[in-house]
């Protein structure tokens, strides 16, 4: 096995904005530019910042965003992405892995 037991984990930021309470949005990262990724995987709509609760300004896909996939974080990388942005929560890799598109770098 090839995986890393680091990255297993998704780091869920915020609920979910299109359906609270059914999932949340997790912090991943474009492999084409490093950028952070929000994304739900319960809706299948990504932000490129954090959405807010009570309001839905765009709604894009992964493949919008980054277009070359994503890949999952650590929270080491996400405090380096983003101080102070805080994790809600995690969840594990597997339960969302067939809802989260252009997921890469898995130790392919
Ligand atoms: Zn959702």
């Amino acid at each position: 096995m090839s995986t890393r037991p680091e990255s297993e984990t998704l780091l869920v930021v915020a609920e979910c904005p299109v359906a609270p309470g059914f999932g949340g949005v997790v912090a991943l990262t474009s492999v084409a530019t490093g950028a952070l990724v929000f994304f739900a995987p319960c809706c299948g709509v990504a932000w490129t910042t954090l959405p807010r609760a009570d309001r839905i300004d765009e709604i894009n896909s992964i493949d919008d965003i980054a277009p070359g996939g994503v890949s999952v974080l650590n929270r080491a990388e996400l405090a380096a992405l983003a101080p102070g942005l805080a994790v809600v929560r995690e969840e594990s890799l597997a339960d969302w892995i067939l809802d989260i598109p252009g997921l890469v770098g898995r130790g392919a």
